[in-house]
């Protein structure tokens, strides 16, 4: 806020702070920014500045912090990474020629969606900017006999320009997106069109921009980016996102691609606690890359390889033809390793090309990064030469002639630039000889100054018969003479006139010295305008081939993902899944594997396992002891599920399957605290998600669902799910559970069967986990020999096995079981019925025996 006392400069950084009061003002001072007040409080402590204050002898003196403007982007990344804003002040005005305070204004709002992303990680991140538009009004595009869709998303990533939008049809979905695609900011006309709570925890309070209006009028450039949308809900929200750019960035983005409109259904949709479930791209313990599965398959050499995998493994294809084209090049790839090895040499010398076509778009394309686009347009003409080489399959050599290598521009650059050019444009040095008349001419000028000045030392010194004379330059006081103090008597009065004074020597200039010295500055400021100059227009021909570039950068993506895939596929012995024609539903996986399991034990200790559900046997349920491996088993499906449906090999001996439409996943503990729900909530939300979601394509996976509450109710809802599953929805499921009781089941559903994860007593009585499923129901639980295998006290355990043989004998629990499930219904109460002679109550896990007491008390003291 301003105050009364302020200097006329404070009232300017007023006026603009009180414009972005939520940002960090960069307020350029010559050859600093400066942060004040709050900010330079704050950005102090973040940055680890030094805290100094303007006016410190006044009253009020002003909390400072400078951050010189050379380094500022480093400070910038900082602070937007953090979560914060960053708003850029330069001087509009040359402070040498203006008439007072010099005018100053914000060029640049840096947001965390709109942060070009600096030179930090290995790029293999997209950095996503979003708009979401809810309309009520019934705008909304409605296809014929299909649900509404009333929300429309689109987003981009500024660095590389790409940008998409689509419709959903409920928040959750939209927040599903948001999540997958690891948004950093959001954009809402209204704080009511999404939930602003929700979206504040996934991108964090400062990632979220409400009320913000887009623009009344479409533009041109809005027209053309929204020419393939013809409906107005997606001009809306592509126009909300846009007018957001120009906002904060202030200046031309003509990078950006058309808007590319998609349906999330064209996709296999799996929602956010999967791909957490799944470790997909992070692993969800550490929340690292390592140990996920995208980690495991990222053999990239490019960033941009790097970012299309991604995509690639959150949005896996569910058209046939489209993942079999990614096939066949994958399968080329596999059986050429030869071909392989000499693209993906050739690929390690290329750049982030997408993100050099932006920078080029936006004007900030130094001559370093020409020189990285330079050399990364030279690597093509190998790479390409190894595709359509003569033994190459032709399925390469048809990608090979379809690249662009953009070979005009490799060569203006290389006849342009000097190999190592600086950071700075402005400052000569980047333009080779050769390439300009001019320059060269200037050049030319230099080099004649330096033998001039080179004799004129000599000639001084034989004139003054001072053999240490020396005529040398520095920054501050440009040329001069140099002669040590014992010498100064030797020097022609009136001749030298005086520059500076040091302790052992004085430094002077003559009029012939003085002239010289004009001439080289002279010749220095042309060279370095004329070099800019060329700069400049150089600059302008690669951003005319923008386009082209932005095509080869796709291309080289999709090629470098593709070899990356084959050497996974043939590192880690993956095979090419088939798909049925004939819309079967059959999974037929030989000897799978889950990879990312796979990876983390040593060779050979893996258990491979058979996956088959007949086409009218669409439901397993899988019973075993505790760290049997049969979460693994499921998850070891959903993988392979993904991984055969993105276009990639799969770990197995082979596998036949149908295409999914969706996956759902109950696995692990998900416990929502934040959001107030508990284990229970949780895991009926999600179960709740997939029954009302799920088609006879998707494949479902719980994982001991019901286990959070009391045992009957658990096991009711559990039974009441799988029959539900059965008789309605036809999907794909995996059922892990330790109710024994409900293997039953399958003897009134044909569509149930049994398998179980074995396991095995030695004789000492230690349990050994067999890896293995086989058919048929688990015959125990072992839950007491996990526990032994997890330490507990060996009285405490002879104790249990005490109880567990009471509960056995009296039958305790049995009948109770029998009659709840009896009133869900009455075709489980037979089974039910029988196994209450079978002895079930041995079959539950220790924790749960203090539920299955008749009277649902908990134990006495003593037997705890
Ligand atoms: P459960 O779900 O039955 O409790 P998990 O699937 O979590 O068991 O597996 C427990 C551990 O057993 C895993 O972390 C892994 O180390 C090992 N494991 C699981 N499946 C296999 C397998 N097929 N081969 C070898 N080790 C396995």
């Amino acid at each position: 806020m301003a105050k009364a006392t302020d200097t006329p400069m404070m009232v300017q950084y007023h006026q603009i702070k009180d414009l972005y009061p939520d940002a960090f003002l960069f307020y350029r001072l010559g050859d600093f920014y400066e942060l004040f007040e709050e900010d330079a409080i704050k950005g102090a402590k973040i940055l680890e500045l030094t805290l100094t204050s303007r006016n410190k002898n006044s009253e009020n003196p002003v909390p400072m912090a400078g951050i010189p403007y050379h380094a500022a982007s480093n400070y910038i990344d900082i602070l937007v990474d953090a979560g914060y804003k960053v708003a850029i002040v330069e001087q509009m005005e040359d402070p040498a020629t203006a008439k007072g305070m010099v005018k100053r204004d914000v060029v640049q709002l840096i947001t965390p969606g709109t942060k070009l992303a600096g030179q930090k990680g290995d790029g293999k991140t997209n950095n996503f900017l979003a708009a979401v538009v809810h309309d009520n009004s019934g705008l909304a595009p409605v296809k014929k006999g299909a649900a509404p869709r009333p929300y429309a998303l689109a987003y981009i990533d500024l660095s590389t320009g790409e940008l998409k939008a689509t419709f959903l049809a409920t928040a959750a979905e939209v927040m599903d997106e948001l999540g997958a695609l690891e948004v950093k900011e959001v954009v809402l006309a209204k704080e009511e069109d999404l939930k602003a709570a929700e979206l504040a925890k996934l991108v964090g309070e400062k990632g979220l921009v409400v009320s913000f209006q887009g623009p009344a009028q479409p533009s041109a450039t809005l027209t053309y980016l929204t020419k393939d949308l013809k409906d107005v809900l997606g001009q809306a929200v592509t126009g909300l996102l846009l007018q957001y750019l120009f906002d904060t960035q202030k200046r031309s983005l003509d990078h950006i691609m058309p808007v590319q409109s998609y349906e999330r259904q064209a996709y296999l949709v799996f929602n956010q606690v999967s791909r957490v479930n799944l470790d997909l791209v992070e692993n969800a313990r550490t929340k690292q890359k390592a140990g996920s599965l995208f980690a495991l398959l990222d053999e990239t050499k490019t960033a941009m390889g790097g970012r299309l995998l991604k995509q690639w493994l959150i949005k896996p294809l569910k058209n046939l033809k489209d993942i079999q084209a990614r096939q066949d090049v994958l399968a080329a790839f596999t059986d050429d390793f030869f071909t392989r090895g000499t693209v993906q040499d050739q690929l390690k010398y290329v750049y982030d090309l997408e993100r050099l076509a932006a920078k080029a778009a936006l004007g900030t394309l130094n001559a370093k990064d020409m020189v990285q686009l330079k050399k990364s347009l030279q690597a093509v003409p190998a790479l390409q030469a190894a595709l359509m080489g003569t033994s190459a399959d032709p399925i390469l050599q048809a990608l090979g002639e379809d690249l662009d290598p953009v070979s005009d521009l490799a060569d203006l650059i290389e006849k342009a630039l000097v190999e190592d050019p600086p950071v700075s444009v402005r400052d000569g040095e980047l333009i080779k000889t050769g390439y300009d008349d001019l320059v060269d001419s200037y050049k030319q000028a230099l080099t004649d100054n330096q033998d001039w000045l080179a004799n004129y030392q000599e000639e001084e010194r034989q004139a003054t018969g001072i053999p240490t004379l020396k005529v040398k330059y520095n920054k501050n006081f440009g040329y001069f003479i140099e002669v040590t103090k014992a010498n100064l008597g030797k020097l022609e009065e009136g001749r030298y006139t005086r520059k500076q004074t040091l302790i052992n020597a004085e430094r002077f200039t003559t009029v012939a010295l003085k002239e010289h010295e004009d001439l080289i500055f002279a010749a220095q400021t042309k060279r370095y305008d004329r070099e800019y100059e060329l700069f400049l227009a150089i600059r302008r021909q690669v951003k005319e081939q923008m386009h082209r570039l932005q095509h080869l950068a796709h291309d080289l993506a999709k090629i470098d993902v593709l070899a990356a895939l084959a050497d996974v596929a043939e590192e880690r012995h993956f095979v090419r899944p088939r798909f049925h024609q004939d819309g079967s539903r059959a999974v037929r996986i030989v000897q799978g594997r889950h990879p990312v399991v796979e990876s983390l034990l040593g060779a050979g200790e893996y258990v491979a396992n058979d996956v088959t559900f007949p086409q009218d046997q669409f439901i397993q349920l899988v019973t075993g002891p505790n760290m049997a491996g049969k979460s693994t088993y499921m998850r070891q499906i959903a993988i392979i599920v993904i991984l055969a449906q993105m276009g990639a090999f799969v770990p197995a001996e082979s596998a036949e399957l149908p295409i999914f439409d969706q996956i759902f996943t109950r696995i692990g503990a998900n416990d929502d605290l934040v959001a107030g729900r508990s284990t229970f909530m949780v895991e009926m939300a999600e179960a709740n998600l997939a029954l009302q979601n799920a088609t006879a394509q998707s494949l479902i996976l719980f994982d001991e669902l019901g286990r959070g509450t009391a045992t009957y109710d658990g096991m009711a809802l559990a039974q009441a799910i799988i029959e539900y599953l059965a008789k309605h929805l036809h999907a794909t499921t995996v059922f892990a559970t330790h109710y024994h009781e409900l293997t039953a089941l399958s003897e009134a559903y044909p569509a149930i069967e049994n398998v179980h994860v074995g396991a095995k007593l030695s004789e000492d009585g230690r349990l050994h986990f067999l890896h293995q499923v086989q058919p048929g129901a688990a015959d125990r639980s072992y839950g007491i020999q996990v526990a032994a295998l997890a330490g507990l006290p060996s009285p405490l355990l002879k104790n249990a096995e005490g109880i567990l043989a009471e509960l056995e004998k009296s039958g305790a629990g049995q009948v109770e079981v029998a009659e709840t499930i009896a009133e869900e219904s009455n075709q489980a109460a037979n089974h039910s019925e029988k196994r209450a002679f079978t002895g079930m109550a041995q079959d539950l896990p220790l924790f749960e025996i203090a539920e299955a007491k008749p009277e649902g008390q908990s134990l006495t003291a003593d037997q705890k």
